[in-house]
């Protein structure tokens, strides 16, 4: 069915822009274990123009189309299947500008985020939406998903840094909204549409990020707490700093099995509630410092904190911090598993987690759970594993995991978004008007549902 597509693609695009046979299937489509992709090709489009011409002549052809960026995502929305045909943003890799004025960098969709990280700072500024798939994910998919991350706290999502975009809709026609200008209030906001749509809207072409100045100021401390109660109170004592950049809650099963002997040294000894990763970023060096140390000592002092080490080096801020993103060393631990990503207000967050656990330790003898997350921002990552991977299994944790979400009134889904996995609980977060109007939009601006055709639905 795509044969004569292909060919056609092969005229646009050149032979190293079409990737076939084992080419396709030597990636994987899970970051966390090797799940070949499987589709009849992957295209790499170098510019705009031609992810238009692909998505137009994939309308005339009728052929499906699923994105591709870093493929780090973990709801399954770079999925593909036989007779479906992949385009990856991969070569389309280019910073166009850097303004140093109206602080904004414009970047295209397949730029990674630590390409754009040392763009920023080779111009004294700084792209503060951070997460530990930095070296792989990109402009397009942290655009997609509305990536969040270590810094949200401070600098809000990845919807909070797009001042402008540009896409291509499935049926090619290029949606060109690069607004630089952070007052701009002429109708519809365009680029919203695009911004955590997982791709089933159009293909995100380029942005426009705003960036703020380089923090001259790196505090980062590790810090124990013996229970809840005294975390909540560390959360908003730090909260007075204005430099607070970030508030990363690390429980024990995740610290211990990350900190092993063969693995990486433990900051601080086992035994406590949790382990706070607590960091600030500022633009007075000296002042910044003091008010980080004597918020910390006052939490030693009153008890709040049982622990506490400070960094001295970058050295020891980026040990501290692989820490709490040794996720992968964690999952390898309790594999295979189910990782879910969900946010509630912070004071439910301890009950709902013993709520889980108790009813999964009920239901599976043997399950297993680790937790951390991004607390400061509402935001808790379960990884869950109750035996063999088998489809009763998964639906049964999945049904533990949302609905004891219902009564808090929280989020199935924080920064991680539905891709193909959690479509079925999309209704535990969403009204029936909610999802109709969703629907309603896809159906205007993909009637054939050609793109991205299992994400979100
Ligand atoms: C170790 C690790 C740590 C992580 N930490 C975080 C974290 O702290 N916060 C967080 O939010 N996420 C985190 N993630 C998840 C993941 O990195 C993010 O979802 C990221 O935004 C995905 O970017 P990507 O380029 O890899 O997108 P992909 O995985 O390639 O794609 C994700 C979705 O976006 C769509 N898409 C991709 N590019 C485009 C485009 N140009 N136009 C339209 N649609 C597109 C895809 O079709 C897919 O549906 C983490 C993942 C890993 C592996």
């Amino acid at each position: 069915m795509t044969a004569g597509f292909l060919e056609d693609m092969t005229a646009l695009l050149g032979s190293g822009g079409v990737l076939t046979g084992g080419d396709v299937a030597m990636r994987s489509a899970d970051p966390f274990r090797v799940v070949p992709v499987v589709a009849d090709a992957i295209l790499r489009p170098r510019d705009t123009g031609e992810v238009s011409a692909i998505l137009a002549a994939a309308a005339r052809h009728g052929v499906v189309i699923v994105t591709h960026g870093g493929r780090t995502g973990v709801s399954g929305g770079v999925d593909s299947r036989a007779g479906e045909v992949v385009v990856s943003l991969e070569r389309m890799n280019r910073i166009v500008e850097v303004d140093l004025v109206g602080r904004t960098i414009i970047a295209e969709a397949g730029v990674t985020i630590e390409a754009l990280h040392a763009a920023a700072e080779a111009s004294g500024l700084y792209y503060p939406v951070d997460l530990g798939a930095r070296g792989s994910a990109t402009v397009g998919g942290t655009i997609a998903t509305n990536a969040g991350g270590n810094r949200t706290l401070r600098w809000g999502m990845t919807r909070d840094r797009v001042l402008g975009l540009e896409a291509v809709l499935p049926d090619g026609t290029v949606v060109s909204s690069l607004n630089r200008l952070v007052k701009n209030n002429t109708g519809y906001d365009l680029k919203q549409l695009f911004i955590g749509a997982e791709g089933t809207l159009g293909i995100v072409t380029q942005a426009v990020f705003r960036v703020v100045p380089k923090p001259i100021s790196h505090e980062v401390a590790m810090v124990a707490v013996p229970d809840n109660a005294a975390m909540l109170r560390l959360l908003d004592a730090m909260q007075h700093l204005v430099s607070l950049s970030a508030f990363e809650l690390i429980y024990p099963e995740f610290y211990e099995s990350v900190t092993q002997p063969e693995v990486q040294p433990r900051p601080l000894p086992l035994g406590a509630h949790g382990y706070v990763l607590v960091e600030a970023m500022g633009y007075d060096a000296a002042s910044d410092r003091a008010q980080f140390e004597a918020i910390l000592e006052r939490m030693l002092e009153e008890g709040v904190a049982s622990d506490a080490v400070i960094a001295q080096s970058e050295a020891q801020r980026a040990a501290l911090w692989k820490v709490r993103e040794s996720v992968d060393v964690a999952v390898k631990a309790i594999f295979p598993l189910a990782m879910f990503d969900v946010s509630l207000g912070v004071a439910d967050i301890d009950l709902y987690v013993r709520t889980v656990r108790e009813r999964l330790e009920a239901a599976f003898p043997a399950a297993k759970m680790i937790v951390q997350g991004h607390v400061g921002d509402n935001n808790i990552h379960l990884g869950i594993t109750v035996g063999p991977d088998t489809p009763a299994h998964e639906h049964a944790v999945d049904a533990i995991v949302y609905e004891a979400l219902v009564p808090f009134g929280g989020s199935m889904s924080a920064e991680h978004g539905i891709g193909t996995l959690k479509n079925e609980w999309l209704r535990v977060s969403r009204n029936p008007a909610e999802i109709a109007l969703m629907r309603a939009i896809k159906q205007t601006l993909d009637p054939a549902n050609r793109l991205n055709p299992r994400v979100l639905f």
